[in-house]
């Protein structure tokens, strides 16, 4: 008798809108997907890579299926037992540890990592080897959103959730393309819009893309002038009178100092530097200053960027010296890449937080980790290397070994020659990845076979604070583990049995909350069983508000700061005035363009997931790159010639499309192509710039200067 199917709740992986899905395992063995219809998020919804995702995880012909080591680099990779491989690579980091200190080692991880997974790989490196050598892809696109809201509302805390949508009546996006990149929460954007034709929607942006497209007013500055626009319509906001100025004086500082910085230019200035009419800064300014609801959105376009704090701080003042935060349709929303960057953040992630928001600098926060984890090594006083410091590490031989879980920095990371030659000189490399398709396994000295999506059980935390339960639904081929179990089994061959002894990621999760306690992002009330039936929560969530939530469908805090008390010390928010010059390498005669990197629809990162999916591939099968009509014809190009982009870094070949859809002297080449799927000619970043926002570290992926030539005619 066949089984009848059986349908499973989970997260789609891709983007951080975190939509619902609905897995069945139909009676012939095959899967069908569809939208949650019950999820917050999603409302059934699903954008084409999330309709196509099971695909993913059915195509199972480039899997790693078994562990593989090799003992110096001229030999190939032979199949080994799972002791065997963890044993060599605990062998290795006992070896380097020893003799260079544990900061010779390093684990750089993704915001495609779930929840538990962020919390073991913190703890083993943190609290047992002794560095804070972890970083994650997360790095590369929400650092900079990370510190502008620690400097602005005193913590990494999204104030909004997806429900202010519809309470908004101006939205203003800015550096982002959700109508490609979050295109789920687009739809509701525009679904709104449709039912309140009032609604007023500001695309800012040096392209016109399909969310400019769509816009009310599209603001085309020139790249790298996102924070003289911000101080030109706070400028017009304080002559308009739009200001809140009992928000200001009960709840703010720095108001003053502000006032003083955007006064320094004139409106006339201001559109000059921004190269768009003054008009149009002025409309802008008056849809913001008379709404009801003012809703920003924001992602690559001011996060990846050399001055990217300074650009969310200029953004976020906007709502805090107008009162527009902490009520319904108000306040700033970083639309997050990665479907757990959020978790990432929570579970200390990154090189320089401890989990629960906890930071290494402070002493009281290590203190407290040493206790509840019971170190054997006091935790580092100082961050450890971030995700472009771990290769310059490398390549200077300061950094040892790496250990790579489900990244593929040989595509994703800035100056890609610089990182490649890092690799090929590195001593000892771990790859933990779920298939040969990430270009960085070849250069291994130790492979992990990981379990995909849906083939291990977990949690994510999307855009909006919401955390969901991913459940196990396959097993995973071959000999594949899921990456809890594969740190879990290291841990303990490094000699820390006791405090690594889980036998379920239910077990780590319960674990991993209870540090939570007393912290903003209290999630003490929650557990993978609270998940499974409640489907999802938004932190901060306590056990005591759990309690009292019983009854509640969806518990949590849909919105932060409701009562105007941020988390600084003061518990005032605190506006900033920041100079607005971008710093970005210059253009010259040699590299007069400037290149833009970005993301089209139907690919995700470095192609390692839609890269498989047929259909997807047919949107945009080939790289390209869009060069204004008087840049090309300046350069003798036609539409489909041949060219060859360079910049003082390196070399990129692709055909051209001519379009105004790009400034005149501003080129874009999206970043999903590796040498997998192409070739090293291919990878947009060969292109683009070393340098990274001095505060979040994060690269200045949106302004590379270029050149472009014409290489064949069509
Ligand atoms: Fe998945 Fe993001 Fe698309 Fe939703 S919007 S289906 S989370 S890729």
């Amino acid at each position: 008798m066949k089984p009848s199917p059986t349908s499973y709740k989970s997260t789609c992986c891709y983007c951080g809108v975190g939509c619902g899905v609905v897995v069945t395992k139909e009676s012939n063995g095959q899967l069908s997907l569809e939208g949650d219809k019950e999820h917050p998020s999603n409302k059934g919804m699903l954008c084409s890579k999330g309709m196509n995702l099971h695909y993913t995880v059915m195509d199972q012909s480039d899997r790693l299926l078994y562990p593989q080591v090799r003992l110096n680099r001229s030999m190939p990779l032979q199949r080994a037992t799972w002791d065997e491989a963890l044993e060599r690579t605990a062998a290795v980091f006992k070896t380097l540890i020893k003799k260079f200190g544990p900061d010779s080692v390093a684990f750089y991880v993704s915001g495609q990592c779930l929840t538990e997974e962020y919390y073991l790989v913190n703890k083993l490196i943190k609290g047992f080897i002794g560095s804070n050598n972890i970083d994650t892809n997360s790095r590369l696109c929400m650092s900079s959103a990370v510190v502008g809201y620690k400097l602005s509302l005193g913590e990494d805390s999204v104030p909004v959730c997806y429900d202010d949508i519809e309470a908004a009546d101006v939205m203003y996006v800015t550096g982002a393309n959700p109508a490609w990149c979050h295109p789920i929460i687009w739809r509701r954007v525009e679904a709104h819009k449709t039912a309140n034709p009032a609604t007023k929607i500001i695309c800012v942006d040096p392209r016109v893309t399909d969310t400019a497209r769509s816009a009310d007013l599209h603001l085309q500055i020139r790249p790298g002038t996102d924070i003289v626009l911000n101080n030109a319509i706070g400028r017009l906001l304080i002559e308009n009178d739009y200001l809140d100025e009992r928000f200001i004086a009960d709840h703010t500082d720095g108001f003053e100092l502000f006032r003083l910085q955007v006064m320094q230019r004139t409106l006339a200035e201001a559109a000059d530097i921004c190269g768009v009419p003054s008009a149009d800064i002025a409309l802008a300014a008056e849809w913001i200053g008379r709404s009801k609801g003012f809703l920003s959105f924001w992602t690559m376009g001011l996060n990846q960027s050399v001055i990217g704090v300074n650009k969310n701080l200029s953004l976020i003042n906007l709502h805090l010296i107008t009162g527009k935060i902490g009520k319904p349709g108000n306040g700033p929303f970083s639309l997050t890449g990665q479907p757990n960057a959020m978790g990432g953040r929570e579970t200390g992630g990154l090189a320089n937080i401890l989990p629960g928001h906890r930071e290494v600098v402070n002493a009281a926060h290590r203190e407290e980790m040493e206790q509840f984890w019971n170190t054997p090594v006091r935790i580092a006083d100082k961050p450890g290397l971030t995700a472009t410091e771990m290769f310059e590490a490398l390549a200077d031989d300061k950094l040892k070994a790496i250990w790579i879980i489900n990244t593929n920095p040989l595509v994703s990371m800035p100056d890609m020659n610089a990182v490649e030659s890092a690799l090929k000189k590195s001593r000892f490399v771990v790859v933990q990845d779920v298939s040969n398709r990430a270009d960085t396994v070849h250069f291994a000295d130790v492979v992990l076979p990981a379990a995909a999506w849906l083939e291990k059980d977990g949690s994510m935390t999307n855009a909006e604070r919401r955390i969901t339960y991913l459940p196990k639904v396959l097993d995973a081929p071959g000999e594949a583990l899921p990456d809890s179990e594969i740190l879990w089994r290291f841990a303990q061959k490094m000699g820390f049995e006791k405090a690594f002894n889980y036998k379920t990621n239910a077990d780590v999760y319960a674990e991993y909350v209870k540090v939570t306690k007393g912290t903003t992002i209290d999630v003490t009330g929650v557990s993978h069983q609270l998940l499974k039936e409640k489907r999802s929560v938004q932190w901060p969530l306590s056990s005591l508000d759990a309690e009292r939530s019983a009854e509640v469908r969806q518990p949590g805090t849909k919105r932060l700061f409701t009562d105007h008390q941020f988390y600084t010390k003061n518990k005032r928010a605190q506006i900033h005035a920041v100079p607005d010059e971008n710093t970005s390498e210059p253009t010259d005669n040699q590299f007069p363009l400037v290149l833009t990197s970005g993301r089209i629809r139907d690919q995700w990162h470095t192609m390692t997931k839609t890269g498989r999916v047929a259909k997807l591939n047919k949107h945009i099968p080939q790289p390209f790159l869009q060069i204004h009509p008087v840049d090309a014809q300046e350069r003798g190009i036609q539409e489909g010639s041949l060219v060859t982009v360079s910049s003082r870094r390196g070399e990129v070949r692709v055909k051209a499309q001519i379009t105004t859809d790009v400034r005149k002297g501003l080129c874009f080449l999206p970043m999903h192509w590796g040498k997998i799927l192409g070739s090293n000619l291919v990878r947009a970043n060969n292109l683009t710039s070393p340098l990274v926002d001095p505060k979040s570290k994060e690269p200045d992926f949106k302004f590379s200067a270029v050149q472009v030539a014409l290489y064949q005619k069509p």
